[in-house]
């Protein structure tokens, strides 16, 4: 694994804004160790085309850094195909491909510009890596004038650029927020790596998840049995803490509702302690829930790879909801699994929906949740904020005084769903210190962790945190301003991403999710005197290093 060792003021120094001497479909790509992320093993590609044929593609052995990545002869043909029959069947990529006029107000607006100065990543230059094939296969001026039209030909170190550069891109969506025309170069993206996949063209940190999430229903393939050990586990924790055993339910049929999470909730710190938050708050407020052993992942690996996949990892909550007769869903606290769930779960699956399934009401408040009408399907931040607002929760600020927090609005559920005040109102209700990092960096402008769309792992240490930059500067801004040390975020995947971010770019800065934090706050009934937090820290001592 290449390590990463440059300092951050030497990577700032390193950042160079000067255009290449050459144009940029002469300047060569840079494939070194470190710039890419492991290819998927064979067998997980194999399964994958088991499970699902026609859009996995090649297992084989390769590497990037290799001239040669083993590609079927006919690669060009599938390539131009599967273009072909994506631009019939969605319209919105014929009109990404015809609309764009040059402005560059996308330009400077995606964090891995930023953060390396490389013109591909500008999101305007990253969809001409696809449109200038386009062009040349699918537009009369292209097939006639070539390059005068900026039209080029499909060959081997093209097919490699896009995989360099729509690796490089978290599909974040920032950059369409600025774009006139509405173009959504995240979109583009999924359609290159769509591409890509039907030659073998892949990365392992998203096809083993989605290999998992098929196989047991989860992205790190945890059985039943281990699953409930790990819930029993964070039980004795949570009885620790205050004293209480809570419960669980797991696969229980006949509850009104069933709870899905990430399972980054479930096995990783911090996000454990989110997920001993969600417990700690269904047993306060008496919730008839169960959850699925099955359905054991909100995030959808498959939104990575192509639309079938997404479709199918995407079926299990209703499968679920119907096996156990529950009226409605509870979703957790996670970013992609709700870009999914709001923009395509109900044209996708919405067919799957059982009889017994009804539009959502909060049992406590007696609110409808008409905006999951559709899909049946309520976030736990509008959720506790709709029982924050009728004074359903007891609630003592204080205990988290030894807090000083900003919040991170993750790509997904920000300019996703427009979720942007449930999560502070939440926060500001549980907690006595709450600043906002620049208005430029959050709600819809919000800065991405530079980790999702599975590019959280470590062998592109570099790339991430070139991409976490402008995430970072504004979370050093608030931690020098205002003594800011907790960045609290709704996803999952940030939980993870944001830790090495903010130790290289703020450090002293933690992480956490909402939940964690309303459960600092949350007085149940019959709990004994709290002395500790969720981590099981005692407050005493976190009071005192406040202090000082
Ligand atoms: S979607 Fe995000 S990462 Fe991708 S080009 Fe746009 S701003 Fe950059
Ligand atoms: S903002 Fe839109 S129209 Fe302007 S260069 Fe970027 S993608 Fe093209």
């Amino acid at each position: 694994m290449a390590k990463f060792s440059k300092k951050p003021i030497e990577l700032l120094q390193s950042i160079d804004y000067t255009p290449p001497r050459t144009d940029w479909m002469s300047t060569p790509n840079d494939f070194s160790m470190g710039r890419w992320a492991y290819p998927a093993k064979p067998e997980k590609v194999e399964y994958l085309m088991h499970e699902l044929p026609g859009v996995f593609a090649n297992p084989r052995e390769w590497s990037p850094g290799d001239v040669d990545w083993k590609l079927p002869s006919n690669w060009k043909d599938i390539v131009h195909e599967g273009f072909k029959e994506r631009l019939d069947k969605y319209r919105s990529l014929k009109l990404f491909m015809d609309v764009c006029v040059r402005c560059g107000a996308c330009a400077d607006k995606c964090h891995f510009f930023i953060g390396s100065g490389d013109p591909k990543n500008m999101p305007v230059l990253r969809a001409e890596l696809m449109r200038s094939v386009y062009r040349k296969d699918f537009t009369l001026a292209g097939k006639i004038l070539g390059k005068l039209t900026g039209a080029r030909v499909m060959e081997e170190d093209v097919l490699k650029e896009w995989f360099l550069y729509f690796y490089q891109c978290t599909e974040c969506r920032r950059c369409s927020l600025f774009c006139p025309y509405g173009i959504d170069t995240a979109e583009v993206t999924m359609m290159a790596r769509e591409l890509l996949h039907l030659c073998g063209i892949n990365i392992n940190w998203i096809l083993e998840p989605v290999a998992n999430c098929n196989r047991t229903g989860n992205h790190l393939g945890i059985q039943p049995h281990a699953f409930k050990d790990i819930v029993d586990f964070m039980l004795d924790d949570i009885e620790t803490i205050t004293g209480k055993r809570v419960k669980c339910p797991l696969n229980e049929k006949g509850h009104e509702v069933i709870f899905i999470t990430p399972s980054g909730d479930v096995f990783a710190d911090p996000g454990i302690y989110t997920f001993m938050g969600y417990l700690m708050l269904f047993d306060a407020i008496g919730l008839d829930f169960t959850m699925s052993t099955y359905a054991s992942e909100g995030g959808n690996f498959g939104l990575f790879t192509n639309a079938d996949m997404m479709k199918k990892l995407n079926a299990k909550m209703y499968a679920e909801a119907n096996r156990l007769g529950a009226k409605w869903i509870l979703g957790g606290e996670c970013g992609h699994m709700w870009r999914v769930i709001n923009q395509y779960m109900d044209t996708m699956n919405g067919y799957l929906q059982g009889p017994q399934m009804r539009t959502p009401v909060n049992p406590i408040t007696g609110t409808v949740f008409n905006n999951a009408k559709q899909t049946k399907m309520v976030h736990i931040a509008e959720f506790t904020a709709d029982l924050i607002k009728h004074g359903k929760l007891n609630l003592d600020k204080k205990r988290n005084d030894y807090i000083r927090a900003t919040f991170h609005d993750s790509c997904n559920p920000a300019r996703g769903m427009g979720m942007l005040e449930e999560p502070r109102y939440v926060l500001k209700n549980v907690c006595n210190h709450f600043y906002e990092m620049p208005e430029n960096t959050i709600r819809e402008q919000t800065f991405c962790c530079a980790g999702g769309s599975g590019l959280n792992t470590d062998e592109i240490m570099e790339i991430r945190l070139r991409g976490g930059l402008p995430r970072g500067n504004a979370l050093r801004y608030v931690q020098e301003k205002h003594g800011v040390n907790t960045m609290a975020c709704v996803c999952a995947i940030d939980r993870a991403t944001l830790i090495p971010l903010a130790d290289y770019w703020a450090p002293g800065v933690r992480i956490s999710g909402l939940h964690e934090l309303v459960a600092n706050a949350l007085i149940l009934d019959g709990e004994s005197e709290r002395t500790m937090n969720l981590r099981q820290e005692e407050f005493e001592e976190l009071f005192a290093q406040e202090e000082e």
